[in-house]
């Protein structure tokens, strides 16, 4: 297994200084109820380092525990590759009252290039890209229990291992259709979506005629 650290709750003040450019990140949740289910781990990588963090939550997590990672997140300047970062970002803004700022979201950037395809999860584009298998059988695993599996780990970094090449392949496809604009528009737009799914709107399209 490649290289990680796994901490309690937040980041060490002091590795945040390492952080330059791109972060890949994903959430693991006791399910997909975000106002049911809780926040339990956080993977991220630093791009700039290619260091693997792990933040494992307690059940009292609380936004005043994990001060840092929210000042990370919300750090302009720093770009947060998710997949389908829509969850994510909510998952954040619920547990923590994290307002991540500066998206990529593949998901979006794949849904806007890859017209030719329905499949835009993440094994999916893995496959189709990179050109890896990507397991992911511990999807459904208790995420919240004291001590974490050697797959569990493995699973949670394969999730943010391949993103940052996922976004260079993207991007690249988003330039090549003359889309990147539109797709810096709806990333902009996120957190607004986001703000819609936790009042309730979940599942409307604010947007439709009826
Ligand atoms: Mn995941």
């Amino acid at each position: 297994m490649s290289n990680y650290q796994l901490f309690q709750n937040d980041l060490p003040l002091q590795s945040l200084k390492s952080f330059k450019g791109d972060i890949t990140i994903d959430t693991e949740t006791l399910g997909l109820n975000i106002k049911r289910d809780r926040l339990c781990l956080i993977q991220l990588r630093n791009e700039s380092n290619k260091k693997v963090y792990l933040i494992k939550f307690d059940k009292d997590i609380s936004p005043a525990n994990s001060k840092n990672i929210k000042s990370l997140l919300e750090d302009k300047s720093l770009t947060k590759i998710f997949h389908y970062a829509r969850f994510d970002m909510a998952v954040l803004k619920e547990n923590l009252n994290i307002n991540v700022r500066n998206v990529f979201c593949t998901k979006i950037a794949s849904k806007l290039t890859r017209t030719y395809s329905s499949k835009h999860g993440l094994k999916d584009l893995v496959k189709e890209i990179l050109n890896v298998e990507l397991d992911k059988t511990e999807q459904t695993s208790d995420w919240s229990q004291k001590k974490l599996t050697k797959q569990q780990i493995q699973y949670a970094m394969n999730d943010v291992i391949y993103l940052s090449d996922l976004k260079k392949n993207l991007e690249a496809k988003l330039i090549e259709a003359k889309r990147l604009k539109t797709f810096k528009s709806i990333m902009n737009f996120l957190d607004t979506r986001v703000e819609l799914d936790l009042m309730g709107w979940e599942n409307t399209d604010i947007f439709a005629h009826k």
